[in-house]
């Protein structure tokens, strides 16, 4: 399991790569070189916490995006993707050098860079909600997948690297692995990165079981490698007999990471565990998947309800495969993957393998056309789209569009202690008091987001880390029903609100309206508006009548003070065209 990826950069083994994989322009290879020397300059003198030179990351962060076919941009962005982070450059700077479309990756991929995970909770059932909005803030954020492509291949780089990491910090990485970025490439069809994750977090989130794991399986495993050689040679001759010619036959271990959550459900040992390595037959065509199939029943018996038809029935992240497990040679139990060539890319790279690059680079409007990827019908992966509402909350946001502003109803909003709350679009602090905890909705007093004092009725934005300072005495203002967009705030300031109605002491009105009557003009309401805040006094509600001939103007106010309200009114009284201000406490 030790990973040494200590690589020597070299542009042409990157090239390579995606000539591997697609035709490239001589603009778009000009384009990748710029980048190439951009990045090693901009990074030249900093070393990664393996000792590599840190141009090693950014570069095998390329490598694996053009692995995956993404598109020139990407592969560009994936070269740059540090370069704001940790370099001189700026945003404006790769705008300028590198034009829009990577700029916005490139800005994507560091906003992600200054999300945390942390488990917040002991509760699993809280930890799966906090890590699922998470996920969710990710893409909303991310807004074009191609920023959490960029994302997944930099954190991978990362976890085969983690040893470069202090001690301290790896076990966080891992869990955020493991946690968020494992589960958001399985959902977009990338099983075998996401299990690669898994892997690579498993020895620092549990030492101990990986030690013991290791040292119990070697010899079982060795045995069923060698087993497997025996065998492979007897299946090619029965499926050649047949006509079919395989791609490839070949077997995968388990991943150890999968391994310990077997022996941890089902409480097995690992005598019993029969299936550490797999077969993997890859043919042309579906027909064949299902012909090799009778085959393997015909010289092996199968185990029954063992055989699984995720060809027919894919699994809900786009999966295809059959699978069945068999008494083979000697009687032992063997598991069988069969897919085609077409599967096996699909179930590697997932939507990534379905790229659309062509469209993406013919499209320059891409970012007021976000579906540029989701356009055409053959595209698989908007199937998997489709399928991920299974595993969303609200199914209807998601076939709503299948750009990836699936989230564009939502915010996704930060506490200090990192938890993501996640919220209808036109949230308010007070909203957010409220969603956190009845108490700090109802003591709220004020707002900081992003460490800067915000008015109670401030839009949170996606990102926002929003703290709420709150007061003992504190009671809920009914003013706040004017801009709240929750249920749960609504309710809450309502039902506080009757409880005051109730009680002797809090009989007195909160609020004052005056009613201001004046010959209507153009700037009138802003004049009017800018003379009550200036005395700092908090504007609730503003009504303006339809009718122009002599408007009444509403004003309620948060205040019942005589003394701020008749001062309020004097000057108001100077507003040209006013011409009458009455007032009254209201309730
Ligand atoms: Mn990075």
């Amino acid at each position: 399991m030790v990973n040494n990826t200590r690589t020597n950069p070299s542009f042409d083994a990157l090239i390579a790569v995606i000539k591997n994989q697609r035709a490239l322009s001589d603009t778009d290879k000009n384009l990748i070189k710029k980048a190439y020397e951009y990045s090693q300059k901009a990074h030249t003198g900093q070393k990664r916490g393996t000792g590599e030179l840190y141009f090693s990351h950014p570069y095998e962060t390329a490598i694996k995006l053009a692995e995956w076919n993404l598109d020139t941009a990407t592969v560009v962005a994936g070269l740059l993707h540090d370069v704001v982070e940790d370099t001189e450059k700026s945003i404006e700077d790769i705008k300028n050098d590198f034009g829009e479309e990577v700029a916005f990756i490139v800005n994507g991929v560091t906003k992600l860079g200054k999300l945390k995970y942390r488990e917040a909770s002991d509760k699993n059932d809280k930890k799966d909600l906090l890590a699922e909005n998470l996920r969710k803030m990710i893409l909303a954020l991310s807004q074009d997948l191609r920023v959490v492509f960029v994302k997944l291949a930099d954190r991978l780089h990362n976890m085969k690297t983690l040893t470069g990491v202090a001690l301290a910090k790896r076990k966080r990485i891992a869990l955020e692995t493991t946690d968020i970025y494992s589960p958001l490439a399985y959902r977009l069809g990338m099983q075998s990165l996401a299990g690669e994750l898994e892997d690579l977090a498993f020895p620092h989130i549990h030492p101990d079981e990986y030690k013991w794991i290791l040292s119990n399986i070697k010899d079982q495993y060795d045995a069923q490698v060698k087993y497997l050689e025996k065998v492979k040679p007897i299946v090619a001759e029965a499926l050649r007999k047949n006509n079919i010619f395989p791609v490839k036959i070949d077997y995968r271990a388990k991943r150890i990471s999968s391994l310990y959550k077997k022996l941890h459900k089902q409480g097995v040992n690992f005598k019993q565990i029969y299936d550490l390595v797999a077969f993997r037959i890859i043919v042309n065509t579906i027909e064949e998947c299902y012909a090799a199939l009778g085959i393997i029943h015909q010289l092996c018996p199968p185990l029954p309800g063992k055989i699984k038809d995720y060809i027919s029935l894919p699994k809900p992240n786009g999966y295809k495969s059959l699978h069945t497990t068999v008494f083979c040679l000697n009687k032992k139990i063997t598991e069988f993957q069969i897919r085609t060539l077409e599967m096996h890319r699909e179930a590697e790279n997932g939507i990534a393998a379905n790229w659309a690059y062509s469209q993406a680079k013919n499209s320059k409007n891409y970012l007021e056309n976000k579906a540029v990827f989701a356009n055409k019908k053959e595209l698989q992966w908007v199937e998997q789209l489709k399928n991920w509402q299974k595993d969303f909350t609200d199914p209807k946001e998601f076939l709503k569009s299948l750009k990836v502003d699936f989230f564009q109803d939502r915010v996704f909003a930060i506490t200090p202690n990192g938890e993501v709350i996640d919220l209808p679009a036109g949230s308010t602090p007070v909203d957010f008091a409220y969603n956190i905890h009845t108490q700090i909705g109802d003591q709220c007093i004020g707002a900081r987001i992003n460490s800067k004092i915000v008015p109670l009725d401030y839009t949170i934005q996606s990102g926002d880390m929003v703290e709420i300072l709150t007061q003992k005495s504190k009671k809920p203002s009914e003013s706040w029903m004017e801009f709240v967009k929750t249920g749960i705030a609504k309710r809450c300031i309502r039902a506080s609100n009757k409880n005051k109605k109730g009680s002797l002491l809090l009989k007195d009105p909160l609020q004052t309206e005056i009613k201001i009557a004046a010959s209507d003009r153009i700037g009138l309401l802003k004049d009017i508006s800018t003379v009550i805040s200036r005395s700092h006094i908090n504007i609730s509600r503003l009504n303006v009548p339809k009718t122009t001939a002599l408007p009444i103007i509403r004003v309620i106010c948060d205040t019942m003070n005589k003394e701020r309200i008749e001062k309020l009114i004097l000057k108001l009284k100077n507003i040209e065209g006013v011409k009458e201000i009455t007032y009254r406490h209201v309730q």
